[in-house]
């Protein structure tokens, strides 16, 4: 049966490796700051908020969170965030999504400087993942690469198979994945005969939001399997994508939810937050 890929402990690992880089741009007087945008007061998105600035913490790096009421205009917002581009103390600007209604995402997204835009969303910064060019990578699918790349995991000539498109995990992950090689396939909503494809997988990222959509019959023997669902369950405990026990038995690997994807997902934040602070090459 399956080794299981222990997100939690490897970004445990990860964060130790970044709070010395951390200490050492300190030394020279350079202490990478984040600041964050909460706009309204979603319980989730405040968690969420939370969990980044503890992790931020852990590893030295100094972080504020702006709270706006979700009555903040779009106009207002935009202004905020054209003052923290121009600040220079400021490293990394995360607004925190989802926005409420009236203010539109897009807008937001591009009014952020890219040298600042640390979690990746950025048009110019999809394109330079898509060029392949150094950039900030999106937190969640530059986490599921570090994870594969941790075991050894060979990419590059395997069929990897996504399940979902979305901008912030399913598009880009199957982006990166073709950056290293691999021959890439993206199932979502509208595709045929999910299964003739999850079969042929290799690597199977899943990022559907259904809760244990997949196991062991959608799966080829040895298949490594990466769940990047969260789902909270009518009894409070989360869940994955993925039918973990019943997958685990013909995997070669396999993430669990929790302690899997999403520690990676903070800690791939963190990375891009210290690498704002030494400034992006070619900006
Ligand atoms: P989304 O809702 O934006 O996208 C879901 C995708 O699944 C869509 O592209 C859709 O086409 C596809 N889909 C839906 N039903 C399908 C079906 N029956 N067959 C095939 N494809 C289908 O979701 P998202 O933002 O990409 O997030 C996906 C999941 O990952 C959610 O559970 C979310 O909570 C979780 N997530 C986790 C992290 C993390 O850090 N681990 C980060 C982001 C999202």
């Amino acid at each position: 049966s399956a080794e299981v890929i222990n997100g939690k402990d490897l970004s445990y690992e990860l964060k130790q490796e970044m709070k010395e880089e951390v200490n050492v741009l300190k030394h020279k007087g350079l202490t990478p700051h984040l600041t964050v945008i909460i706009v309204g007061d979603n319980p989730a998105s405040k968690s969420y908020v939370r969990g980044k600035q503890k992790a931020s913490d852990e590893v030295g790096i100094s972080s504020d969170v702006i709270e706006l009421p979700a009555s903040t205009s779009e106009e207002e917002l935009l202004q905020i965030i054209t003052e923290l581009n121009n600040d220079s103390t400021v490293h990394g600007i995360l607004v925190q999504l989802p926005l409420p209604e009236h203010i539109r995402e897009e807008s937001v997204i591009v009014s952020i400087d890219p040298s600042k835009d640390v979690d990746g969303f950025h048009p110019v910064n999809i394109g330079r993942m898509m060029t392949g060019e150094d950039t900030f990578l999106p937190c969640t699918p530059a986490g599921i690469i570090t994870m594969l790349k941790s075991k050894n995991i060979e990419i590059s000539g395997k069929h990897a198979v996504v399940l979902g498109r979305s901008n912030i995990v399913g598009k880009p992950v199957g982006q990166l994945l073709l950056n290293e090689n691999a021959t890439v396939t993206y199932c979502h909503s509208r595709t045929n005969d999910l299964k003739a494809f999850t079969k042929q997988a290799d690597i199977l990222v899943v990022a559907l939001g259904i809760p244990e959509m997949i196991n062991d019959t959608h799966l080829k023997e040895g298949a490594v399997v990466i769940d990047v669902g969260i789902n909270r369950l009518d009894d409070g405990s989360l869940t994955g994508d993925v039918d973990f026990d019943r997958a685990k038995e013909v995997t070669s690997y396999i993430t669990p939810v929790p302690r899997g994807v999403g520690p990676m997902t903070i800690t791939m934040l963190l990375k891009n937050t210290i690498k704002a602070a030494r400034g992006l090459s070619g900006n």
